[in-house]
């Protein structure tokens, strides 16, 4: 069981954005923020489980 990560946190704006890469290590090597124009990985990261609501 691999753990998928569907989106990653911007830093700046904390929204959740879609538009990314990971590097082998489970690291954001680029993503994108078309919010706030974010688009360094160091801007990024990673949700916690915590951080996933469960919907319903
Ligand atoms: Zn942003």
């Amino acid at each position: 069981m691999s753990e998928e990560v569907e989106f990653v946190i911007c830093n700046n704006c904390e929204s959740p954005c879609y538009s990314f890469e990971l590097d082998r290590k489970g690291g954001i090597s680029s993503a994108f923020c078309a919010l706030c124009g974010a688009d360094e990985a160091k801007d990024f990261h990673i949700p916690e489980a915590e951080d996933i609501e469960d919907q319903g």
